[in-house]
């Protein structure tokens, strides 16, 4: 259906916003559009994103979600001062059950199901979904999606 892209994500943020008072969840949002998706399943992939965000940086509070649009496209990304991941490993993360291991200092609990289900998610909504991250200084996951998608 058609839903405020601006106002979906309004509203996981703020309900996300509510389960975290370390992290602070930074709005940049320039995506004041109508879009036809999947409300709930772009939803999950936000709150999938954003959650991993808050795990994966426990030592830095800022997350930053930013929202343009772009040819014809929204898109969404999540930016965290966090750990970051390994240029060898980067490839594997929206595997199935894939979780980069190795952090000695922190454990993190997870099933490695959260990015493959956004990006099966995200491919079926007719979008694309991908990451840059650098180890020990954070990670930047970003997907676009189509304002009409084909129907
Ligand atoms: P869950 O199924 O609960 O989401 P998970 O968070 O381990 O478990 P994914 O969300 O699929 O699984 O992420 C896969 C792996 O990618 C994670 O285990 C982690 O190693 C890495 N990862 C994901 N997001 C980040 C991030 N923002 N910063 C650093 N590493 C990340
Ligand atoms: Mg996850």
């Amino acid at each position: 259906t058609w839903f405020n892209f601006n106002q979906m994500m309004q509203e996981v943020v703020e309900d996300l916003q509510r389960t975290t008072a370390k992290h602070t969840l930074i709005e940049d949002f320039n995506a004041d559009t109508e879009i036809y998706s999947d409300k709930d399943r772009v939803g999950q992939v936000l709150i999938n994103l954003i959650t991993n965000a808050i795990k994966y940086s426990p030592d830095s509070d800022e997350i930053i979600i930013r929202t343009a649009i772009e040819n014809n496209e929204v898109q969404v990304s999540v930016q965290d001062f966090g750990i970051g991941i390994a240029q060898d490993k980067i490839d594997k993360v929206f595997e199935q059950f894939y979780r980069v291991s190795g952090d000695k200092e922190h454990t993190f609990p997870g099933l490695g199901l959260g990015l493959y289900i956004s990006s099966e998610i995200i491919k079926r909504e007719g979008g694309k979904i991908w990451v840059d991250s650098v180890e020990g200084k954070g990670s930047k996951f970003c997907f676009s999606l189509p304002i009409k998608a084909r129907v």
